[in-house]
This record gives structure tokens, C-alpha cells and sequence, in this order.
């Protein structure tokens, strides 16, 4: 049966979500108050993380979290007015951190991302965008002996768990493999299932065009001004009020005010994330992570990204580049980055869960209205699978993964 569907925000999430629907020969109208994948889905580190089978604990360990309380690395800062706003669900996430508990939540996350690359290819194929995608994985470079031990003995036990393949670098050979780095390193871990996107914007861009060759529609609109209708759920947008039977909230971190409105508290806050180009210098073959001090180096087509780890802060709070500046330096000492390309930092906000897991499936109380949001460090990868997952939903098929640890009953 032929469904109308309204798609509230195109991001990665949205687009995909809309996609996928558009596929299966739904109407569906994608709504933003922006052209497609210009938030969140622009400007991180454009990687389709097939090694990210973990989610992101909080960190337990002393020197990590004196080192997060005193401002001193790239990896955590915060606003100290923030803090309040964010106790209750940050409590939450440190709780559901715990190794137990994690363990659990990981399985569930793994699940999702067990499908990743799978799921991200036949869009990649039918959206024309293999120029964009570069299949030769991810690095984990260690500065330090201890540390590139721990990262052998974590990926060794990744790799066998989650059938996950992955090369172990000395210094030689990752000397070797990246003439760019500019000191020698203890090593590195080369996760090879992991593909590089190199504008992650334009992308999410190819699959919007994708959906509307489909059939789909894309309209510029305010989905804060999702009310019901007799017929459903309508919205307000430049083209008039469009009413559908169905409307899916994936308004990445502006899907909290949108879900509240509707009465729904779940216990969501944004990890702000910062990203900077720079060009002059050899860039580096593949995208890395600087293991030791929490930064990511990645070719782009606008230059060398780097991106930040999380800043605790209110969405709207103005920027406080501070990590940025750090990690330019840090950064630096690894590979040359003379010249910044852009005259600020683009700032962005991931939106996070208190138990690490995306919030997906039918509201509890209004009838035809989904969810789809809160795909934390990993949405960029995850839209495809989550986009499939929500149209399953929909359709009232079988769904492709149990839509049990993620249904957004599961916060009472
Ligand atoms: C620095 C950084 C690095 C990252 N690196 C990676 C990575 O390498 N790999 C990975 O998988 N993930 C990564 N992430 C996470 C990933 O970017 C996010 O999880 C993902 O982009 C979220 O997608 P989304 O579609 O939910 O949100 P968004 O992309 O933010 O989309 C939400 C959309 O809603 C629209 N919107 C908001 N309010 C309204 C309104 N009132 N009316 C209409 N439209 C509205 C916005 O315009 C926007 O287009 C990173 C994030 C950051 C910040």
C-alpha cells in the first residue's frame, strides 16, 4: 500500500530515511529549512565507520576525567552554564557507561553498524557518488609504546568478535605507509572495512537528488510547525501547509525542542564538535585518528579536515573553539597543516542518548508519527541502515534488525 509520508529534517538520517521510502514507491515529502545535508551531516569527519562497533562510553578512568574537569585536552571541554541543563541525562550516560551495562548497549549498537557499509553501497551505486568514497579504511596512529599495545589487544579482540579486519602497523611500516607524518609513532591500527567519504555534505546532497529522481519531494519548511490534521500530520512550508499520514521526526539535535513540544522527555544532550581545513602541506593517504589525544586528521576535497572530540554545551551557545586551536596544534605535530582555509571553525552538535543508542520507531502516543534521532558520533554512518530500519517500521514489514533496544518506549 502506497503511503504519504512527511520527513521532518534532511540530514544524513532524513535524506536516508526519505530514500528509502521514496524507494519503495511511497510519496514522501522531505522538509528543511536548509538545502539537504548542511548541519551535522556536513561537517564530520565524513567516515563510514565499520570499526566503530562500540559506542562511546563516558570516560571512567581517573586521569581521563581530571583531565576533562581541568580543560586541558582536545578530547572534552564544557560551559560551566551548560551543566545543569545536561546533569540529569549526562548521570545517565556515566551510569550506563559502567562495563556491564556497556557490553550490552554495544551488542545492540553493533547490530546497526554490522550493516553499515552493506547498506551504504547500493545508495552510493544509485546516487552516482563513487567519486566520493574510498574504501581503504581508517587509522589508529598511538603515539605512545603502552597505548599502541592496548589498541592491538582491543582490535584483536574487535576483529574476532565482529569479523572485522584490520593490520597492525610498526613504526617502519606506518612510517612507510604515510610519508606524510612528520615523527615517528609507536604505531598504528589500520581498520580496513571502514570507507572514507571525502565531502560528506555532498554525499547526503547525491542521495537527496537520488530521492527526487525516485519520485520524492523536497520543500523548504519550519517543522516546528508539525501539528495533526485530519488526515495525519501537516507542516507549514514555502509551497503551503502539506499534510501526510505519517511524519518522521529526524531532525538530528533539533529533534529534542520539536519531541517536547509533543510531550515527550527523553533524556537527550549534543556533544558540540568543531572542524577546520587546512592545505599547504602533504595531506595524509587515509583519515586518522590521533588515538592518543583524541583528534581526527582526514583528507577532503577543501583540504585536510580536522575535527574535534565533545563539547558540553548549551546547541545555540556561541562557539568556543578552544579544542580546535589544540588540536591544530597537536595535529600539526604530526602532519604539516600550514593554512587554514576557512577564516573560523565550523561548529556542529552530535546528538547523543544517555544509553548510546538511537531513538527509532512509532512515538508511544501519537499515531502515525516516528522517530528517528540520536545517532550520537555515528549518524553519518548509520543513515542507510536506520532509513531501512524506520521504513520497515512504516511499512509494517519485517524489520531489518530487532527495533527493540532502539524503540523510544524503552525511556518510560
Ligand atoms: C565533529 C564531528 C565529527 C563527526 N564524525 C562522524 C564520522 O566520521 N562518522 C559518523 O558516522 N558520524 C560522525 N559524526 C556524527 C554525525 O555527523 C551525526 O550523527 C549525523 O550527522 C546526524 O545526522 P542527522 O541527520 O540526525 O542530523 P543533521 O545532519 O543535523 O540534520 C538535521 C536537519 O534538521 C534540520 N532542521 C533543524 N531544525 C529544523 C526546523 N525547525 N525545520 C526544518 N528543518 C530543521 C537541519 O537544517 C538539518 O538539515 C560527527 C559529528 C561531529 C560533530
Amino acid at each position: 500500500m502506497k503511503r504519504q509520508v512527511l520527513v521532518l529534517g534532511a540530514g544524513m538520517i532524513g535524506t536516508c530515511t526519505a530514500l528509502q521510502l521514496a524507494l519503495r514507491g511511497h510519496a514522501v515529502t522531505l522538509v528543511d529549512r536548509r538545502e539537504p545535508g548542511r548541519e551535522t551531516s556536513y561537517g564530520n569527519a565524513g567516515l563510514i565507520q565499520r570499526e566503530a562497533v562500540e559506542p562511546y562510553p563516558f570516560p571512567r578512568d581517573a586521569t581521563t576525567l581530571a583531565r576533562a574537569a581541568f580543560k586541558r585536552g582536545v578530547d572534552v571541554n564544557y560551559h560551566l552554564g551548560a551543566l545543569p541543563g545536561v546533569a540529569g541525562p549526562l548521570a545517565r550516560y556515566f551510569a550506563n557507561s559502567q562495563p556491564a551495562r556497556h557490553a550490552v548497549i554495544a551488542q545492540a549498537h553493533a547490530r546497526l553498524i554490522e550493516h553499515c557499509t552493506a547498506e551504504h553501497a547500493p545508495l552510493i551505486e544509485r546516487a552516482g557518488a563513487s567519486d566520493l568514497v574510498r574504501h581503504d579504511g581508517f587509522l589508529f596512529v598511538y603515539r605512545e609504546a603502552a597505548s599502541y599495545v592496548q589498541g592491538v589487544e582491543r582490535a584483536r579482540a574487535l576483529a574476532q568478535s565482529h569479523g572485522l579486519q584490520h593490520a597492525e602497523l610498526d613504526p617502519d611500516a606506518l612510517a612507510a605507509a604515510e610519508p606524510a607524518l612528520r615523527r615517528r609513532l609507536a604505531g598504528a591500527v589500520h581498520w580496513k572495512d571502514s570507507w572514507a567519504v571525502s565531502n560528506p555534505g555532498e554525499l547526503v546532497s547525491r542521495y537527496a537528488a537520488l530521492f527526487t529522481r525516485e519520485g520524492g519531494h523536497i520543500v523548504r519548511g519550519d517543522a516546528g510547525s508539525l501539528r495533526a490534521s485530519a488526515s495525519g500530520w501537516q507542516v507549514d512550508t514555502e509551497q503551503g501547509a502539506i499534510d501526510a499520514e505519517h511524519a518522521v521526526v529526524a531532525l538530528g539535535p533539533w529533534s529534542d525542542p520539536l519531541v517536547r513540544s509533543l510531550g515527550y522527555r527523553y533524556p537527550l544532550f549534543v556533544k558540540r564538535g568543531y572542524h577546520r581545513h587546512y592545505r599547504g602541506g602533504e595531506a595524509p593517504h587515509l583519515a586518522m585518528l590521533d588515538a592518543d589525544r583524541g583528534l581526527v586528521i582526514v583528507p577532503m576535497q577543501q583540504g585536510v579536515r580536522i575535527t574535534t572530540g565533545a563539547e558540553f554545551a548549551r546547541l545555540d551557545a556561541p562557539p568556543t573553539p578552544v579544542q580546535l586551536e589544540r588540536a591544530h596544534a597537536l595535529a600539526s605535530e604530526l602532519v604539516d597543516l600550514p593554512e587554514p582555509v576557512e577564516d573560523t571553525p565550523w561548529l556542529g552538535a552530535r546528538p547523543c542518548t544517555a544509553d548510546m543508542l538511537p531513538v527509532m520507531g512509532a512515538a508511544p502516543r501519537h499515531r502515525g508519527l516516528w522517530f528517528n534521532f540520536g545517532h550520537a558520533h555515528q549518524g553519518f554512518t548509520l543513515g542507510p541502515v536506520c532509513g531501512r530500519l524506520l521504513a520497515d517500521l512504516i511499512e509494517g514489514a519485517t524489520p531489518v534488525v530487532d527495533p527493540l533496544p532502539y524503540a523510544p518506549t524503552r525511556f518510560g
